[in-house]
């Protein structure tokens, strides 16, 4: 007999008059989710990616290439910590998103786009394989840490998906690090807005209260013409009990107007894991990406048509996503230890870590 679970309309009155433990894990049980390998023949391992789009070695000065590529590393360096440690695929996730969105180099907590009104508008979301539960947040402000928050709206509160001002409450509420807009501010984001709004004749929004002073000198950095797609970060990890799980987490597009919220927060278009088929998260243009749910797309053709992963992946990003035109990349793992990845633009920011290897660290085209 199994024991009564809280009806989710009960979670939400308990929620809502500030009676519930935030330790509670209000979403259904999930059904078992038995994983084809015994633990022991488990190796854990973990691909991430840090963007995708027109990436190429004549835009990036030698500074910039080095700094990507060493925010990859600490990034793949601290969740190979955590699962060499026996943490979970889930703990690993989180911890190099967090890095990633701490990284002002990404475009996923400080360091975001802007948006076209001059805010920083987040989302992010995490999935656990093993479970199929899931969290995702959009259009959050004022939280350090989306990719966090997406785990404590999968663990602490019976929803899967909060959005805007009601998610940052509920962020505060679970006791999260709350910072004022400025704390995502980069100039190079800024300025980069700046132009866009120029060429397409929009307004200007004013500088953001709290910003550091404008610098006299313009930014000696890399620009290239869609320099506002670069940046979203996502990660799919394996950990030692044959465990699966994906998280993404991104400040969208550049400009974006009325609230656009893209691909990554939603569930089986930008981000995706289930134990019996794979662990995915995706970067690129997300409209493209919601109407082909890429990710969940490419773990049926594993689950349903006993596609390899890299077939999988290929078949979506290379031939279905350009079908639509539709321009990104994605990163995806298997609880059997099949990794992959895939992007159709000049370039992906990637890495590649197996238990007891190197982490293989990608940036264009013609790297391996
Ligand atoms: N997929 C993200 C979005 O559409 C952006 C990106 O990955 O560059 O919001």
């Amino acid at each position: 007999m199994t024991s009564p679970k809280p009806s989710i309309r009960a979670c939400a009155i308990a929620l809502a008059l500030g009676t519930v433990s935030i330790a509670m894990a209000a979403q259904p049980e999930p059904a078992a989710q038995p994983n084809p390998l015994p633990a022991t023949q488990h190796k854990w391992a973990i691909v991430l990616h840090g963007g995708a789009g027109v990436i190429e070695r004549s835009s990036m000065t030698p500074e910039a290439d080095a700094q990507y590529r060493a925010g990859l590393k600490e990034a793949i360096s601290a969740a190979g910590a955590v699962l060499d440690k026996g943490g979970s695929a889930l703990d690993a996730v989180e911890a190099a998103i967090r890095l990633l969105e701490d990284n002002p180099l990404f475009n996923a907590g400080r360091g975001a786009v802007f948006a076209a009104d001059g805010t920083n508008q987040l989302d992010a979301a995490i999935m656990d394989g093993a479970t199929m539960h899931a969290g995702a947040v959009a259009d959050v402000q004022h939280t350090r840490n989306p990719i966090s928050l997406a785990r404590a709206v999968m663990e602490k509160s019976p929803y899967v998906m909060l959005i805007g001002s009601g998610a940052d409450a509920f962020s505060a509420h679970v006791g999260l690090p709350q910072e004022p807009q400025s704390y995502f501010f980069t100039e190079r984001r800024w300025q980069s807005l700046l132009k866009q709004l120029g060429k397409e004749g929009l307004p200007i929004p004013p500088r953001p209260q709290g910003a550091p002073p404008a610098p006299a000198e313009p930014l000696a950095f890399f620009e290239t013409p869609d320099n506002h797609k670069f940046g979203t970060v996502g990660v799919v990890a394996l950990d030692r009990n044959g465990n699966i799980a994906a998280g993404t987490s991104t400040g969208g597009v550049q400009a974006k107007q009325w609230s656009r919220v893209g691909d990554s927060p939603l569930i089986g278009a930008g981000t995706y894991a289930s134990n019996q088929s794979c662990a995915v998260s995706a970067t690129g243009t997300g409209e493209y990406f919601i109407r082909l749910t890429v990710a969940r797309t490419i773990c049926a053709l594993v689950q349903y048509k006993g596609m390899s992963l890299q077939a999988a992946a290929d078949e979506v990003v290379q031939h279905q996503l350009p079908a639509i035109h539709g321009d990104g990349g994605i990163i995806a793992i298997t609880p059997d230890g099949q990794l992959a990845w895939s992007f159709n633009t000049p370039g992906m920011f990637r890495a590649k870590l197996q238990e007891g290897g190197q982490p293989q660290i990608g940036v264009y085209r013609d790297e391996p």
